[in-house]
Order: structure tokens, then C-alpha cells, then sequence
């Protein structure tokens, strides 16, 4: 048993590490198309996020690993594997469920991160990439990566989600996490700007945190950043 739960959190990790890799490596490549030369100053910046993301991802890894075995082997959590488990209304409800409750998670407890001590122990080494970028998606200090690697983990024991949505979930942030720091507007300005953009982050929203730092605090929405008065608007140099 201890054997086929080392090797669920180990196959995890790598497979965390390789979601990573392709991702990052793919956006960075559409940066170097579309801001040819940019990477190239920040060479010594991309090996120190590419290292903090790695590390990140075996904390990722080892409780996703666990809990996948347990959901295979013993019926944990609410993932739900049958699309006849629960109405189809609900699939896309559950993927906003999910967003919703990782961003007031995340909204929390990163701004909790900018107290002073906080932030020197287990947030600097995010905005010590100076400007972010597509490789800084994952890069945090272990102390900040235990903080996201407890989201989804929980989540699955409290919310039911079908399995193919879960993947959904993850893709989103998978995906959200990268382009959000790569420093230019992946999402045509028209869709930014318009009622959609005054709610969902984009990276002229995550930008302005990593230049301003006390504020835009959220991860997928603007919601908490409006309510607690520290959504500053976009950056408008991206
Ligand atoms: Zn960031
Ligand atoms: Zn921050």
C-alpha cells in the first residue's frame, strides 16, 4: 500500500512538473514571437523561477498523489466519475464553484503575504522576478507553494466535481497562471476592456500587482479586489 501511494504522489509530481514545462515553455515561446529578445536579459531571473517552480511542484504533487490514490483505491473525496452522478446543469457550476473558492482562498491569503514578516519569509521570492515571466507561474517559496497546493485537495472532499471538470479547473489555472505573468495582453483589448474584463484578471490585472504590489491582489476575479477597495485597474503599459 505504502509503495503504490509513494509512487501515486511521485508520478504526480512529475506529471505537475511536465504540465509546467509544456505550458511555460509553450508561452514563453509565443513571447520570444511576439517580444523577440525580451527572455534574453533575464536569463539568470528564468533559471532561479524555473528551479522555485520545480520545487513547487513536488508540493503540488505529493498531496494531489495521495489524494488520487485514495480516490481510485478507497472512494475518498467527491470526484464523481459517472456524467449520470449528478444533472448536467451542474458540470459547468461546478468549475465556477471551484474558481470562486481558490480565488478568496488565494485572495486572502496573498494579501495576508503582504503583511511585512509574511512577506519576507514566503512571498518574496515571487516578485523577486522583476518583471515576471511566463516561467514564474510556479515560482514561489515552499512556504507560499503549501499554501496553493492545499486548495484543490480540500476542495474535492467538499465540493463534487465530475472528473473531466476537474481537468477543466485545472487547465484554467494552469493556463491563467502563466499567461497572467508574462508581461502582454494575450486577450484581445476589446474583451479586456469590455464588462467581462471589469471582472476577470488578465495579465494587465496581475502586472500592475508585481509593479504597485499593494494591490490587485486576486487570481481569476476582480470580485474581492473591488469589494476591499484594492483593485487599482489595469496596468496600461502591457
Ligand atoms: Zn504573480
Ligand atoms: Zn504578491
Amino acid at each position: 500500500m505504502w509503495t503504490a501511494i509513494l509512487l501515486s504522489a511521485l508520478a504526480m509530481t512529475v506529471i505537475v512538473a511536465l504540465r509546467y514545462a509544456a505550458t511555460s515553455g509553450f508561452f514563453a515561446w509565443l513571447t520570444e514571437r511576439r517580444l523577440p529578445g525580451r527572455h534574453l536579459a533575464l536569463k539568470p531571473q528564468i533559471r532561479r523561477e524555473i528551479r522555485w517552480s520545480l520545487a513547487s511542484a513536488a508540493i503540488y504533487g505529493v498531496p494531489a498523489g495521495v489524494i488520487a490514490w485514495g480516490w481510485q483505491e478507497r472512494g475518498w473525496t467527491r470526484i464523481y466519475a459517472d456524467w449520470g452522478g449528478w444533472p448536467l446543469w451542474y458540470a459547468p457550476l461546478s468549475v465556477l464553484l471551484y474558481l470562486l473558492a481558490h480565488d478568496a482562498w488565494f485572495y486572502w491569503t496573498h494579501r495576508w503575504m503582504h503583511r511585512p514578516r509574511p512577506f519576507r519569509v514566503a512571498h518574496a521570492v515571487h516578485h523577486a522576478s522583476r518583471p515576471p515571466t511566463a516561467w514564474a507561474a510556479m515560482s514561489f517559496h515552499p512556504w507560499e507553494a503549501i499554501t496553493g497546493a492545499v486548495v484543490i485537495p480540500a476542495l474535492v472532499f467538499l465540493i463534487p466535481i465530475h472528473v473531466a471538470m476537474l481537468g477543466v479547473v485545472l487547465a484554467i489555472m494552469t493556463v491563467m497562471g502563466v499567461t497572467n505573468h508574462m508581461g502582454w495582453e494575450i486577450v484581445p483589448r476589446r474583451l479586456v476592456n469590455s464588462a467581462l474584463g471589469g471582472w476577470v484578471i488578465t495579465a494587465s490585472h496581475h502586472q500592475r500587482h508585481h509593479e504597485e504590489y499593494r494591490c490587485n491582489y486576486g487570481l481569476y476575479f476582480r470580485f474581492w479586489d473591488r469589494l476591499c477597495g484594492t483593485d487599482r485597474g489595469l496596468w496600461r503599459s502591457l
